[in-house]
């Protein structure tokens, strides 16, 4: 296998002779054959190719087959948006009467989908520590868990997954271990080398870059046998929606398959082709990008670490951080650019602090580029009530920074002039 900085500029689109060098935008919702004998092999899984943008389309198989590649998955599915990659993954093995067992620690959105929205449906969602021992995070799966759900590293809390004891819980009861890995990326760790089964990514970060296409993809790790249990029903008898076609014979491609063939053909979802371009072409850049975040972001953490106005600090680089060891173990290469931390004087010094940046902008994104802050108790967590804010590890100084590439000497100068200043 090439090595990953390759794999980001080169898999997944190769031309023939005479083609384009670099993956077209074909924006076409539709594809053109001579014969129907060819159309309906198509809809029988006998061949391999395109019919209808909203199953698959030329732009977004590029993007879907680097992602492949990078994280050794056998199928890859982009979506519109890394909120309908979650919510398509999880509906492909769960229905009414089916729970969740996620940790508490992910992303506001997911925590939402989880605990408001998914219940609507029937779906429970039991919510673990991600600091509790195997033994009480194991007790809440039962015979109607369909998923272990966790973040690789956990948006703004910055807690580092400890992958060993949740797949452990997941290959003892049969169970499939999901794993949100938007912070961190296949540059950094792959969730599928320590026991994860399908990776799930918000494209809208590190994966574009750029903060120009929102996007999102889940990665079937191929690594799942669905005929060793009678979890998965609906995987183990024909599906009459698909003519009789049965998901577990399949084998390592029989969740990305279905959640294609069954998932995209009622839900719909999927990535646009130009967001597929431009997401394409910002991972070429990304194990490049990867490195610079993450040696930034040490820079910084080391910086913070010693102000006397900052409280505390949360990066795994840090050695005297909880998480270190662990990140140490799943991701030596760096830890990316997300770290949150608290100044002294609680909510209204974070916001003044906020305020007297001048380079490092106050938006509602993480992981691109460019340096940004956000407070996420008045913003993206600000439907969650203070007790829920505390259970999810979410102070109210917290001032969660994603460190971008700029030069390291102009953030912490930008950094260190308002903090002067409060
Ligand atoms: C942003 C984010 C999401 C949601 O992705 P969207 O593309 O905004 O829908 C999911 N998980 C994590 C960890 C995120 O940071």
């Amino acid at each position: 296998m090439k090595k990953l900085d390759t794999l980001c500029v080169q898999a997944g689109y190769t031309p023939k002779s005479g083609e384009p060098r670099v993956v077209p935008i074909v924006q076409s919702t539709t594809f053109y054959y001579e014969k129907a004998s060819e159309l309906a092999d198509l809809f029988d899984l006998k061949a391999d190719g395109y019919f209808y943008t909203r199953l698959a389309n030329p732009t977004v198989d590029a993007l879907e087959k680097k992602l492949c590649a990078l994280d050794g998955g056998t199928v890859a599915i982009a979506t519109a948006s890394g909120m309908s990659a979650t919510l398509l993954a999880i509906l492909n093995v769960c229905g009414a009467g089916d729970n969740v067992v996620a940790s508490r620690a992910i992303y506001g959105g997911s925590y939402n989908l989880f605990s408001v929205t998914l219940p609507k449906y029937g779906i429970e969602c039991r919510f673990f520590d991600p600091d509790d021992s195997k033994e009480n995070i194991e007790r809440l799966v039962d015979d109607k868990t369909r998923v272990i759900f966790a973040e690789t590293i956990a948006n703004p809390t910055i807690v580092v997954l400890d992958f060993e004891k949740l797949a452990d819980i997941a290959k003892r009861n049969k169970v499939l271990f999901m794993v949100d890995n938007t912070l961190v990326t296949p540059v950094l760790c792959r969730p599928l080398d320590f026991g994860a089964n399908i990776v799930i990514y918000s494209s809208s970060k590190y994966l574009d870059g750029h903060a120009v296409a929102l996007g999102g993809v889940i990665v079937d790790g191929g690594n799942f046998d669905f005929s060793s249990t009678d979890r998965y029903k609906e995987f183990l008898v024909p599906d009459e929606s698909y003519h009789g076609l049965v998901y577990s014979s399949l084998g390592k491609t029989a969740f990305g398959v279905k959640c294609r063939v069954q998932m995209m053909r009622d839900l719909g979802a999927i990535m646009s082709p130009e967001n597929a371009f431009l997401t394409n072409l910002g991972m070429e850049t990304l194990a490049l990008r990867m490195e610079r975040h993450s040696e930034n972001a040490k820079k910084v953490a080391e910086y913070l670490s010693k102000h006397p106005k900052v409280e505390w600090v949360k990066h795994a680089s840090l050695e005297s951080n909880p998480y270190h060891a662990l990140a140490m173990k799943y991701m030596p290469k760096g830890q990316g650019g997300m770290m949150s931390f608290g100044v002294f004087g609680g909510s209204a010094k974070a916001a003044e602090f906020m305020e007297k940046l001048e380079m490092i902008a106050i938006v509602t994104h993480v992981a691109d580029s460019r340096s940004c802050v956000l407070h996420p108790a008045s913003t993206t967590h600000r439907q969650l009530s203070s007790a829920d804010l505390e259970a999810i590890g979410i102070k109210d100084n917290l001032i969660r920074l994603s460190v971008g590439i700029e030069n390291v000497e102009d953030i912490i100068a930008d950094i260190d002039k308002a903090l002067a200043s409060i």
